[in-house]
């Protein structure tokens, strides 16, 4: 059997199920194996019906001594049984499943798993699962044994899932190829491929499948492993870089005449990257740090340095609003020495001939390539690829390429997704920075907040945020406050006489940029947006934050957007508005009002949410992981030594190469 052929190759997958298992991220047979169990159900307790005690999960195995429908006075349908074995015999409860009279008669043999309770007098194994018992197979897939339950869709169900994977490791053909030297497998006490399938979904034990899942999320860990020591190596070993020459008394000048001091996590970052890029090999930097905690300056320092070797600078925004932004910011820091800036977004074309710094968004950048680049900033976006750094810049030299995030990422997390890359903290915000109050609002206070934001506007002469989720409401997320809608509804309500403006997506760029001016300039006073505003918009007078529908955004994201306000010297406000009562969902929600660093929330994320919501991962061009945990800090330093010994041996074992094509990580292309 051919694992790596569409589901549609199985016998019982047809056109329909197909394409609901493509809701699942299934497509090929492979697909469907890797599609794990998120926990097991535990029917391993068989007992004989004599011994029954209420309260315990039990299998039952006998002959089905009668079944029928009975409708209650409260026009209720019930399914009423009786099972029997040669101990005794047990009455089964269901209810409003009609189609089980069908299936189910006096006489068919049938296994049943399911909790024992009183029914009115009598015990009864309530709403059980069962399975009828064939003379030929005694085995059990949904009873007697742990049961694997999975992630479900509308139409798919962990039973019909178990049964098709158990029809694929059942079958005669069925191979998987195994990717790992047997030596490797014995160092690492990894059991086998093949028996790493079979066990994670048809355990014989607990201590079996978390083996399986171990040796799963070992090869898934070690793939990613791989493939970022590649990228290392071949940027390292194979490029080269204008090494730039540095006048410590120039720059020492030139720091001394910021506007404001760095903060000593400034000055080591600065110190870093210039050593990098002092180099003939090219810097591959990541620069993390909280939203706020003033990265451009960093680069502008890095630009400058470009410049005075006579080389050029290209600073690539995700966004045109910051592309703007990143322009007027290095204008303020950079002209009065002479540096030219250019601006080049869809909307704005540099009109003169030549810069020494290109600030733009990336597809407009792809097009016109610039000689003599010596470094790339990029604020917020993919890794780059050699073909990439081509496509950007002519010449023979690879610039130096420092990347910035304000996504807080764990710090393990970081040495595993990009451990390709060196990377510098800003962990400090700048001196008399206050921290944001935060306060979370439950749906009684909604219009109480709402009263208190437009006086502050009033009396303190400040500005709002006020975001949510979508842009258009949406069917599935319909009690979602679409920002459109209730830009109309607040403007003419709460806000009335207040200038307030709107910003999402999906608005034309001229508009975009011109709505963010009139903000910028407090000619509007409430911005009501969705969460474009959380990349990097720099408003310092804007001092209130309002988050609708909080409970959908992660704790990391949360915290991004809080980190559009406090950025003055005045005391700043996040309002966190909730229409949950999900107790666990407010108590995360809370942890926002004492913890003001990004990375300890991305950890609350990553410990309750999971790994799929770390946010900015995917953004990255990560691939979802299937059975390694990202809070399993112990197997990521494993696979990360046991990568370092394999690499060298790579093209030894074609079955792992060709695994990793799985796990590469995206580039960015020009669109
Ligand atoms: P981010 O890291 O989110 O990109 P920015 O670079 O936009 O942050 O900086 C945020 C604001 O803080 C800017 O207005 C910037 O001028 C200011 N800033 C940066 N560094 C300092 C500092 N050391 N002291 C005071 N203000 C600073
Ligand atoms: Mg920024």
């Amino acid at each position: 059997m051919e694992i790596d052929r569409p589901v549609r190759y199985l016998k019982s997958v047809g056109p329909l199920m197909a394409s609901r298992l493509e809701k699942l991220n299934i497509r090929t047979i492979k697909d469907l194996l890797y599609h794990l169990p998120f926990r097991y159900d535990d029917f391993t307790v068989k007992t004989r019906v004599s011994d029954v005690r209420v309260g315990e999960t039990v299998t039952i195995s006998g002959f089905i001594k009668e079944i029928k429908n009975v409708f209650t006075k409260h026009g209720k349908r019930i399914q009423e049984g009786i099972v029997q074995d040669d101990s005794g015999q047990i009455s089964l409860i269901w209810f409003n499943q009609m189609y089980l009279t069908k299936i189910l008669h006096a006489g068919i043999e049938i296994s049943l798993s399911g909790k024992v309770d009183f029914f009115g007098q009598k015990k009864a194994l309530i709403s059980p699962e069962y399975e009828i018992i064939s003379p030929e197979n005694k085995e059990t897939l949904h009873t007697g044994r742990l049961v694997p339950v999975y992630p479900e869709t509308k139409g798919i169900s962990s039973k019909w899932i178990r049964k098709r994977i158990n029809d694929i490791l059942s079958d005669a053909l069925f191979t998987i190829e195994e990717a790992l030297p047997d030596s490797f497998l014995k160092a690492h006490d990894l059991m086998p491929i093949a028996q790493a399938i079979k066990e994670i979904h048809f355990p014989t034990s607990q201590t079996q499948a978390s083996l399986a899942r171990r040796r799963l999320a070992f090869e898934e860990l070690l793939a990613i492993q791989l493939s970022v020591l590649e990228r290392k190596r071949s940027w390292s070993n194979k490029e080269s870089a204008s090494a730039l020459k540095i006048d410590r008394d120039d720059l020492t000048q030139f720091i001394q005449n910021l506007p404001f001091s760095l903060t000593s996590s400034q000055i080591t970052a600065t110190k870093e990257i210039l050593d990098d890029m002092t180099k003939k090999s090219p810097m591959n930097r990541l620069l993390e740090g909280d939203t706020g905690s003033g990265k451009t300056v960093v680069a502008a320092i890095a630009a400058y340095e470009t410049y005075k070797n006579k080389l050029k600078a290209i600073f690539m925004a995700p966004t045109e609003i910051l592309a703007n932004q990143h322009a007027a910011t290095l204008k303020a820091l950079l002209s009065s020495h002479g540096v030219r800036i250019g601006l080049l977004t869809a909307s704005h074309k540099p009109t003169e001939g030549d810069y020494d710094v290109l600030v733009g968004t990336q597809a407009l950048l792809f097009r016109d390539q610039m000689e003599n680049v010596a470094l790339l900033v990029i604020d917020e976006q993919h890794r780059f690829g050699v073909s990439q750094r081509a496509l950007l810049t002519k010449g023979k030299l690879s610039p130096h390429i420092l990347t910035m995030t304000a996504t807080p990422i764990p710090r393990t997390v970081a040495l595993t997704f990009f451990g390709d890359l060196d990377l510098s903290i800003i962990d400090q915000m700048p001196i008399g920075r206050k921290l944001v109050k935060t306060y979370i609002v439950p749906p009684e206070k909604r219009s109480d907040a709402f009263v208190w934001v437009k006086n502050e506007i009033l009396t303190k002469n400040t500005q709002a945020f006020i975001i949510y989720p979508l842009i258009e409401e949406s069917e599935t997320l319909s009690d979602v406050r679409a920002a459109t809608k209730e830009y109309a509804q607040l403007s003419e309500s709460f806000f009335k006489d207040v200038a307030t403006g709107l910003l999402h997506g999906q608005m034309k760029s001229k508009e975009k940029s011109d709505t963010l001016e009139h903000f910028s300039q407090g000619e509007i006073k409430v911005l009501v947006a969705t969460p474009v505003v959380e990349v990097g918009i720099d408003v310092p007078n804007a001092t209130i934050m309002v988050i609708e529908g909080a409970e959908r955004f992660g704790l990391a994201q949360l915290h991004q957007l809080r980190g559009r306000v406090g950025r003055s010297d005045k005391t700043s406000s996040c309002l966190i508005l909730t229409q949950t009562e999900n107790e666990l969902v407010l108590k995360r929600l809370s942890s926002l009002r004492n913890i003001y660093s990004g990375a300890a929330l991305a950890e609350i994320d990553l410990k309750l949410r999971g790994p799929g919501e770390i946010y900015g991962l995917r953004q990255h061009g990560f691939p979802e992981l299937k059975a390694a945990d990202l809070n399993d800090q112990q197997l990521m330093l494993e696979t990360k030594e046991a990568a370092k010994d394999l690499i060298d041996g790579l093209d030894q074992l074609p079955a792992l190469r060709k695994s990793l094509e799985s796990y590469k990580i995206d580039e960015v292309s020009p669109n």
